[in-house]
């Protein structure tokens, strides 16, 4: 007997009654273990007018009692992180840890949020003019949409949800149906919080779910993060139908290793983001790029030992350092690109196909697999794998090693490891990629920055998160005031009879 994914509209969970459905896997054990409902153009319609109908009296609440949910809001997840977590770990595949990891740089941008009151600050510039006054306001766009990947069920939702709805928008998710659980539980959550039923809506579902959203004039924005053949089509979409955009897309991650690096850090640093959370990550670094042919045969050698060690296994036991992928068809795709690794004559240094976990025969693991003498006409380098596969693409030097990474179609994150601050300056001036790290392997911004790849990576002009998902989610109102000089001025207190108050004006 397999559960019910609900949607969650106007407050509360909602099972529709018939309509298509799509399985959900435990990816651990290849079972099925619940049905999302897929909704229809007309169930997609009924949430959208339900969010615009809340949104209202949300937007007219003081930025400062919305930053209040979201305290407490942080305080109900901290206290279910645990369920959370295994939920997550249980559609997902990834392990505990990461779970909680996925959850917690979800809430790292929902503190960020409380910050609103500042945030929605505007300007005011006095005396522009004889009693002229100019000043500008952040106002919320209205209804606002998220659709988002399989790959972070709770950060990313989370990181569309927070600024949108600190903003004063209403905000209704299409999180991926591969693993929906989370995003509902979230939304939840947040009205266990005091988020007024019908801000915050999660309706599941696939193509018509997307093109019904795409294509509402209710919606005034619409923020994606997924492939990026979707992120451009939703991009094109979107922006034909006059509607805010910004779409994150694919990656293809370098990480160059310079003679003088610390050879042991960047081995854990190629190690952990190349096969943590089984490469299903758009900050993984699927590119190892040493310079030189002793740097190259030192990093192969090392990186061989600790592939021959990795444990991967259940999400959770304790040891597992990765998990199942998250369905056949991705295993078999990343199988697919492995044997054209192979025929293209890329050096096979570890190959994970085959792999078997005891007990878990079923389940839709892939052991970790590493090409050397990778070349930049090989499908395995052009195409995003999204798997545990690690490619090293030798350089000669630097500079051929910093045009690989600013060529490659995608922008997404690059790392360098080197103890030469004049080369890591010169490289994070010159590389053209929009996530650049030194010495660090995943160069994820804290929230309080922000988060967009460049190139096929990322379509719009802001990024995620930090300042400008503020700015996304809002649209700037400048007033200029003119208050001439008034001869009724002295006789003004004799108009305001309210008389004194004793009390301390507070925002209760
Ligand atoms: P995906 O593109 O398959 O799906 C993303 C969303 O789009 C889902 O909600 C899905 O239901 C919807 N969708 C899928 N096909 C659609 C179609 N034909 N028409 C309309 N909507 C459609 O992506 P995914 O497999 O869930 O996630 C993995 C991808 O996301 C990887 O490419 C990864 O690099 C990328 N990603 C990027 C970032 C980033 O910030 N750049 C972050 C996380 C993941």
């Amino acid at each position: 007997m397999t559960r019910d994914i609900p949607h969650f509209l106007g407050g509360s969970r909602v099972h529709p009654a018939g309509g298509r459905v799509a399985d959900v896997y435990d990816p651990s054990t290849g079972a099925v273990q619940a049905q999302v409902p897929l909704a229809s153009r007309a169930e997609v319609t009924a949430a959208i007018l339900n969010a615009a109908q809340a949104q209202p009296e949300w937007a007219a609440t003081s930025p400062q009692k919305r930053a209040r949910v979201f305290m407490r809001f942080l305080e109900l997840v901290h206290q279910e992180m645990t369920p959370l977590a295994q939920l997550l770990s249980s559609e997902h595949g990834k392990t505990l840890d990461d779970a909680r990891g996925d959850i917690l740089r979800g809430l790292d941008v929902i503190e960020f949020c409380i910050g609103a009151p500042h945030l929605l600050k505007g300007e005011y510039s006095t005396s522009a003019g004889t009693g002229i006054d100019v000043y500008s306001m952040r106002q919320p766009l209205g209804l606002v949409a998220g659709i988002t990947p399989f790959n972070f069920p709770a950060m990313i939702p989370l990181w569309k949800a927070g600024p949108a709805l600190a903003s004063g928008n209403a905000f209704v998710l299409k999180p991926s149906e591969r693993d929906p659980s989370v995003p509902v539980r979230l939304a939840e959550l947040f009205v266990e919080a005091g988020l007024p039923a019908g801000v915050f809506n999660v309706v599941h579902g696939d193509r018509e779910a997307v093109d019904t959203i795409l294509h509402d004039p209710l919606i005034e924005a619409v923020g994606f993060v997924g492939s990026t053949p979707i992120a451009e089509y939703i991009y094109t979409t979107a922006a034909a139908n006059g509607k805010r955009v910004q779409c994150f897309g694919g990656a293809k991650n370098h990480l160059i290793v310079m003679p003088d690096a610390d050879l042991d850090q960047a081995v854990d640093a190629l190690i952990g983001s190349g096969f943590g959370s089984a490469g299903e990550r758009c900050m993984a670094i699927s590119v190892a790029v040493p310079v030189g042919e002793q740097t190259a045969d030192a990093l192969r050698d090392r990186l061989a030992e600790r592939i021959r060690n990795l444990v991967v296994g259940h999400p959770s036991d304790e040891g597992s350092e990765y998990g199942p992928l998250v369905s056949a068809a991705a295993r078999e795709r990343v199988e697919g690109l492995i044997a054209e690794g192979e025929a293209a004559g890329a050096t096979v240094v570890a190959d994970g196909r085959g792999l078997t976990v005891q007990g878990y025969e079923n389940g839709f693991y892939l052991g970790p697999t590493m090409f050397d003498h990778v070349t930049t006409d090989m499908s395995i380098y052009r195409e995003e794998i999204f798997g545990p596969v690690l490619c090293m693409v030798r350089a000669d030097n630097y500079e051929q090693a910093l045009a690989l990474a600013s060529d490659n179609p995608y922008g997404n994150g690059v790392s360098i490891f080197t103890r030469d601050g004049d080369v890591a300056r010169d490289f994070t001036a010159r590389v053209n990629v929009g996530m650049v790290g030194v010495n660090v392997p995943i160069p994820v911004p804290i929230a309080s920055f922000t988060f967009g790849g460049w190139k096929r990576s990322g379509f719009g002009d802001l990024n995620q998160h930090g300042a400008d998902g503020f700015r996304f989610y809002t649209k700037t109102k400048t007033v200029t005031s003119r208050w001439p000089h008034s001869a009724q001025r002295d006789t003004i207190a004799e108009r305001t009879p309210e008389g004194a108050s004793f009390v301390m004006p507070t925002s209760q």
